[in-house]
């Protein structure tokens, strides 16, 4: 039998941290940071439930990656560097081939983006993660929600939509050929964060948030914060590889509302339009251009012959669904 302590020290815990911003790792009551001299601290937590968020029978490498992966988007969304994350886990039971695997996938993109984990706290019950990660940043120099100004352009990374298309190739809402719903899966499953991104973007971005809920209604939050109005060219959204080569309709659907892309949307001043390039080709990314903010209140969206578009949007909402 896998105690608890075992199951740290095996799959979780690291010997050593080499990152003088750590001072105290696992194993103590606390954890212990050292930010960066004169920088402020950002923190997210984010919730995974098993089927609510992945299927109970999910991939535990994919997982474990997905897990970290959506707390990192919120670093990125903030233009954070990463720091490091706790964990609190509620397992069914100690399995040791799914917490190596899980542990792999987590690890791996915690690695890659030097972010450490540094405690968490373990116990049975239904399969359950929580992440909560800190980074940090300049003061003054966070891409808040609050900050989107009348006349920003309106940009979003990568593609959209791809992620949502493939829960609708699970549901049989869309017939998929094997090899093309893997790859939309992959989009689903495997998020990127766009933490190179979001660090580019400071001092030249307003306002960021990253898109887990869909298109229109994440930026409908930014929107709302900062309280203005936008209008999207509904034509312009980059669709995924996959979604691309299905219909107009289906097109707009799922690169306005589809969730789970974790693309980065962001507003900047008009005149900033070749730094954006610039800090998108600095971290590899694309990015395009979708529209504007305006004066007033809500979301118009338009055609590319300028023709209002009236197409339902709405965000997923945990407690909209039963
Ligand atoms: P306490 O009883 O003080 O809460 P625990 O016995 O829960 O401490 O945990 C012992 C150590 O292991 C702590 O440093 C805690 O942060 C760490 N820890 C517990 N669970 C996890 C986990 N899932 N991931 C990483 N560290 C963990
Ligand atoms: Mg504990």
């Amino acid at each position: 039998m896998l105690s608890e302590f075992d199951l740290i020290k095996r799959y979780l815990a690291r010997h050593s941290i080499l990152d003088r911003r750590i001072a105290l790792g696992i194993g103590d009551d606390c954890a212990l940071l050292n930010p960066s001299p004169g920088m402020q601290l950002a923190i997210s937590s984010d919730m995974l439930v098993s089927g609510r968020h992945f299927f109970p029978d999910a991939d535990p490498y994919t997982l474990g990656h997905k897990c970290l992966a959506v707390n990192l988007s919120d670093l990125a969304a903030m233009g954070a560097a990463p720091l490091a994350f706790t964990l609190a886990l509620s397992l069914p039971e100690a399995n040791p081939d799914w917490l190596a695997e899980f542990s792999r996938g987590l690890l791996a993109l915690a690695d890659e983006h030097g972010c450490h984990l540094i405690g968490g706290d373990t116990t049975k019950g239904p399969l359950n993660i929580c992440i909560t990660i800190f980074g940090e940043l300049p003061p003054g120099t966070a891409l808040r929600r609050d900050a989107a100004k009348v006349g920003d352009d309106i940009w979003v990374s990568g593609t959209l939509g791809d992620a949502r298309l493939a829960l609708a190739g699970y549901w049989n809402e869309v017939r998929l050929s094997t090899s093309e719903h893997q790859l939309a899966a992959t989009r689903m499953h495997k998020p990127i964060p766009h933490i190179a991104l979001g660090m580019a973007l400071r001092g030249i971005a307003h306002a960021a948030l990253d898109i887990s809920d869909g298109l229109a209604g994440d930026l409908g939050h930014i929107l709302e914060k900062s309280s203005v109005g936008a209008t999207l060219f509904v034509d312009r959204l980059p669709a995924g590889p996959v979604l691309h080569k299905q219909s107009q309709d289906l097109r707009r659907q799922f690169t306005l509302n589809g969730g789970d892309d974790y693309e980065l949307c962001f507003t900047a001043p008009a005149s900033r339009r070749q730094d954006v390039q610039t800090a998108a080709a600095q971290a590899s990314t694309t990015v395009t251009h979708i529209g504007h903010i305006v004066a007033g209140a809500g979301l118009r969206l338009l055609d590319e012959q300028g023709q209002t578009v009236f197409l339902q949007y709405k965000s997923f909402d945990h407690f909209a669904h039963p």
